[in-house]
């Protein structure tokens, strides 16, 4: 073997580790995974949730505790879907997995008017539909394939269109409180993951086949990390540590953090009203 496919084949098996020890670290730091746990794994046919399931199939093998991988892809019925990839795939696999087959795409087109983005309306029914299967099949986890860099896009789409400081969480109690949610991938970069698809040669569908254009702000983000990253290396990294250490006494918000008691005798504080003076000219502009 020649001296640059050797190193290829070492960067190769490095990636792969690399893959398998962030998600065991995920795993573990946020308690993802139990005991007699049922692991649905949501397959969409990207490299992303691909790889989610091949590395948790291969975390289980070792893993401290028993628990059951069931792969489910819904088929929102968007045109040109190929119907047979995903089944060939996970029967080769010898893994229990099931297909739910809901024409939301159709719902999106029609509500949707043209030309405007349809993504909002398309996810909440596809997570309303797989919820409902969850909680029909008794799986404990929901597993998502997203990774660290839609963590931190998603955090600065939210700072700087939302006015919110917030971003995707590696496990999520649902809105309804009937799931838990997690993502496994919560540590991996989304180099590693496009590295170890290709390598794997997962039969990758298609993510256009809705004919939405990809969400034009995450692309711009993207890109603006992506120049960051090659401005100063190690920059995108130093992000993600950031939203591991957080300091609400240096934020700005009361409901994190109590300012009000701070420096005060009063336990709990009671605010002093009446700071909130008139100013001359103020009721011309009510
Ligand atoms: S890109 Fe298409 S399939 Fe994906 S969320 Fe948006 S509308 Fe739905």
């Amino acid at each position: 073997m020649n001296q640059s496919l050797r190193k290829v084949r070492i960067e190769r098996i490095k990636v792969a580790k690399r893959l398998r020890r962030e998600t065991g670290r995920a795993i573990e730091r946020f308690n993802m995974i139990g005991h007699g746990d049922r692991v649905m794994v949501c397959l969409s046919g990207g490299k992303d949730s691909y790889t989610l399931l091949d590395v948790l199939l291969s975390l289980r093998s070792k893993a401290p505790v028993e628990f059951d991988i069931v792969a489910v892809n819904l088929d929102q019925k968007q045109p040109d879907f190929p119907a047979d990839v995903l089944p060939a795939y996970l029967r080769a696999l010898g893994i229990e997995f099931h297909v739910i087959d809901e024409d939301t795409y159709s719902t999106v087109k029609r509500v949707i008017p043209e030309g405007r983005t349809m993504c909002g309306l398309c996810s909440r029914l596809r997570r309303g539909v797989l919820y409902r299967f969850a909680a029909e099949h008794g799986m404990t986890r929901i597993a998502l394939g997203h990774h660290r860099d839609d963590i931190i896009e998603t955090f600065f789409l939210n700072l700087f269109f939302g006015g919110r400081l917030k971003a995707m969480p590696p496990k999520l109690l649902s809105d309804d409180g009937r799931h838990i949610v997690i993502r496994p991938l919560a540590l991996c970069r989304e180099r590693d993951i496009a590295a170890y698809a290709e390598e794997r040669r997962f039969p990758i569908i298609p993510c256009n086949l809705c004919g939405n254009q990809e969400h034009l702000q995450r692309k711009r983000v993207k890109r603006m990390l992506a120049d960051w990253e090659r401005e100063m290396p190690g920059r995108v990294e130093t992000i993600f540590n950031a939203l591991q250490n957080v300091s609400p006494s240096h934020l700005a918000d009361p409901a994190l953090f109590d300012f009000a008691r701070l420096g005060s005798q009063d336990s709990p504080a009671a605010p002093v009203r009446g700071w909130l003076v008139p100013e001359p000219g103020d009721e011309d502009a009510a």
